[in-house]
């Protein structure tokens, strides 16, 4: 695809579905099934749900949007993401625009670094088993390349070993747990089942030079080799909104990071901000976000307190935003190429590989936690947020085409966005209408 895509669409939203996918079929030459995969009809055929999971009875479908406007590196992306929370789209769409205005989001990622982790019990003395593992490093990397020779092809591969000496848990009496990494480039992949591989092939060679005994090993979720980092830069001035100065809007953002800093409590929210942009792309492009969710949480924690992983400050009249964070993603792998809703979704993204992919993850993550924050420092989320919530609340309470629109709007004019006012105005829209009342009965 052509570096002429843009992913500023004014007014995209105010077109009708059918539209908006006749606009991005033509800005990315689709074809008709590519649209019908976009469109949900059919997206995952049973047969191939039946062959990702056990006791598989059908599929579960979300609503997909498209985050507009984020620039990265200079390059425009359309971010698909899946997500049933209403507002996160909009406000990813929302933020990108200003940051796009004041020169986009400047990103960059780690190399596909990896940890598969053995875990060596009944070793002896601690400091000879670390001596002999170090010592087998070669043989260690050799082996664990022979699991993966197309790998290694690539220039991926086993790039190095580590051991890790940990406190016993049970305090001094228990031995110490005795833990080695193996550091592997997954190259285009997530890795897990590449590394899972390696470490269940490596651990006879490890007991046989430790004289130890090896039960557990897996990769880690905590993925801190493989970073990827945005960053924004605002000047005050654009901030200005909700008849505030950009200076006052910037202040609250950057006393919300303050915070955020100082108390897990906060941070879990901010964190849970950031992750509504990352989990709805990593769920749209057949990412393991569970592995996503526990990385970042994990990192979060690195420094023994709970943290942010986005902070903001002023600098020299600008809002200055940075988010740091493990992804281990891949752009092949697990469901990557078996789902074809993944593959246009994918193919929407234009990412040359992984580390492209993470840094458009990163920014996105970026985006959503600006958004939030400028509201939460300045009006409240509520007002936007229950404007969204209301269109839910109308389909709860029964009401279906242009309906939705009119109860919604009037829910929020009454400020009361509950159910049951919902069927108290969707009754007085449509009175005579025994269906509807039937509806309304019965909620
Ligand atoms: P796969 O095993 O499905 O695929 C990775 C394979 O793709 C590689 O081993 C490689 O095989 C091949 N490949 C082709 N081209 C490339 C390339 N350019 N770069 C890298 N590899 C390439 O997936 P992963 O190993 O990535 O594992 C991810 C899956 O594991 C996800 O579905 C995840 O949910 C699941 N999982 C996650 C766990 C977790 O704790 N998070 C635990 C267990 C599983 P070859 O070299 O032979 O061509």
């Amino acid at each position: 695809m052509s570096d002429t895509v843009t992913s500023r669409l004014a007014g995209f939203h105010k077109l009708p579905m059918e539209e908006r996918l006749a606009q991005i079929g033509r800005m990315f030459r689709l074809s008709e099934e590519e649209l019908e995969q976009l469109r949900g009809v059919g997206t995952l055929d049973p047969v191939l749900a039946n062959q990702m999971i056990e006791n598989a009875v059908g599929t579960f479908s979300l609503p997909l949007g498209l985050g507009l406007n984020l620039n990265v590196n200079g390059r425009d992306y359309i971010v698909p993401m899946a997500v049933e929370e209403p507002s996160v789209v909009a406000a990813v769409s929302f933020a990108s625009k200003i940051v796009r205005e004041s020169g986009g989001f400047v990103a960059e990622a780690d190399e596909s670094m990896m940890i598969g982790q053995v875990q060596v019990s009944n070793y002896g003395d601690p400091v000879k088993a670390t001596e002999h593992i170090l010592d087998a490093k070669e043989q260690i990397l050799a082996l664990a390349n022979s699991f993966h020779p197309a790998m290694v092809a690539r220039g991926g591969g086993a790039r190095d070993v580590e051991v890790r000496i940990l406190p016993a848990p049970e305090g001094p009496r228990g031995e110490p747990l005795l833990i080695v990494h193996i550091l592997i480039d997954t190259q285009e992949a997530m890795g897990a089942n590449l590394i899972n591989t390696v470490a269940e092939g490596v651990a006879p060679l490890i007991e046989q030079v430790t004289g130890g005994k090896v039960y557990l090993r897996i990769l880690s979720n905590l993925a801190d080799r493989r970073l990827a980092r945005a960053t924004c830069r605002i000047p005050l001035r654009m901030l200005a909104d909700f008849d505030l100065p950009g200076e006052e809007i910037a202040e609250g953002i950057a006393q919300a990071s303050r915070f955020a800093e100082a108390d897990p409590y906060r941070a879990a929210t901010h964190n849970k901000g950031v992750m509504n942009g990352i989990d709805a792309v990593a769920i749209a492009t057949g990412q393991d976000w569970r592995s996503i969710e526990a990385g970042a949480h994990a990192f979060a924690c690195r420094g023994g307190q709970y943290r942010p992983l986005s902070t903001w400050y002023l600098e020299e009249g600008h809002l200055v935003g940075r988010i740091e964070l493990p992804l281990a993603l891949g752009t092949v792998g697990g469901p990557i190429k078996v789902h074809p809703g993944v593959q246009v979704a994918l193919k929407l993204m234009r990412v040359s590989g992984v580390r492209e992919l993470s840094m458009v993850f990163a920014a996105v993550g970026l985006a959503q936690n600006f958004a939030a924050l400028r509201a939460l420092g300045s009006v409240g989320i509520q007002k936007g947020h229950m404007a969204m919530h209301a269109r839910c609340v109308a389909v709860t309470a029964g009401a279906r085409g242009g309906d939705v629109e009119k109860v919604a709007n009037l829910l929020v004019k009454a400020g009361h966005v509950k159910v049951e006012k919902a069927r108290e105005i969707l009754a007085s829209l449509l009175p005579d209408t025994p269906g509807v009342a039937a509806t309304v009965t019965n909620g």
